[in-house]
């Protein structure tokens, strides 16, 4: 199994090397960062001044590589989907394609000071959420398990960043 990681839009090369070692860490299989892709424009909702997770995941889809089977973007820009006022990140399970954003797991967003090594330990819970339903796993009732869904941070907070013993067998693609 192959995982790429993808920024969208620029994000700091130590931020994209730590969320690679961490990951990796949680699947144990290789993973590759590969190179930026600009946010496309047309995802961009000027009422909501959001981003369509959607349209962001298609471009990641086309892009991708024959060998890849995971693909995970990565984005500083504040993402949506309809009926949701918000969302952290999501994923498409036909595809195995999924795409997180950083811009509300940082403490900025919520004026309270920069924490590098929270934001780091969010965004790789959220990456790995989302890759778990590439693997089409679904919500988990565990609020400690990676699955569980997260409404706020406090539970994205609390959960911790691995699959529980029911989630696990489902790994596999
Ligand atoms: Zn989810
Ligand atoms: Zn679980």
């Amino acid at each position: 199994m192959r995982v790429n990681l993808v920024s969208l839009g620029d994000i700091a090369q130590d931020i994209m090397s730590q969320l690679k070692t961490r990951t990796s860490q949680v699947f144990g299989c290789p993973m590759n960062i590969e190179p930026t892709i600009a946010v496309p424009e047309h995802a961009y909702n000027a009422e909501r001044n959001q981003y369509l997770a959607t349209d962001l995941i298609s471009l990641l889809d086309e892009k991708k590589g024959e060998d890849d089977d995971l693909v995970i973007g990565i984005t500083e820009v504040d993402l949506y989907a309809p009926r949701f006022s918000f969302v952290f990140g999501q994923a498409d399970t036909l595809s195995h394609t999924a795409v997180i954003s950083l811009c509300r797991l940082r403490q900025e967003y919520y004026d309270l000071p920069h924490d590098e090594a929270l934001c780091l330990d969010r965004a790789t819970k959220e990456i790995v959420h989302e890759l778990g339903h590439t693997f089409g796993l679904g919500h988990c009732p565990n609020s400690r398990c990676i699955m569980h869904f997260s409404n706020s941070l406090a539970d994205t907070d609390y959960k911790e960043a691995i699959f529980c013993a029911k989630c696990q067998p489902g790994l596999q693609l």
